[in-house]
């Protein structure tokens, strides 16, 4: 309230003129044809400048291969503690 009326509706709109958003430049990766931020790295397929800078798909396995042991260990545990369950019980 206080702030408005401190402003005409002129001078507020003349300092939002400059709140537009730009969309950003994106470039074609000339490996997998994604877009990707230009002088970045393709996020898509790790290429930039025609060469792997990280490897992706590897990441990517290892990722999946750390987070099904994880979810294999936490199941063998679960099992444990049912089964110690069920023999306390039967005791
Ligand atoms: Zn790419």
């Amino acid at each position: 309230m206080v702030i408005r009326m401190r402003h005409t509706r002129s001078h507020t709109a003349n300092r939002r003129s400059h709140h537009a958003l730009t969309a950003p430049n994106l470039s074609v990766c000339k490996n997998c044809e994604a877009l990707h931020r230009p002088h970045h790295m393709c996020l898509n397929c790790g290429f930039y400048k025609g060469r792997v800078v990280i490897d992706l798909a590897k990441r990517k396995a290892d990722r999946d291969a750390r987070i099904k042991a994880k979810q294999e260990a936490r199941r063998g545990v679960a099992e444990e503690t049912t089964t110690s369950a069920a023999e306390t019980t039967a005791k």
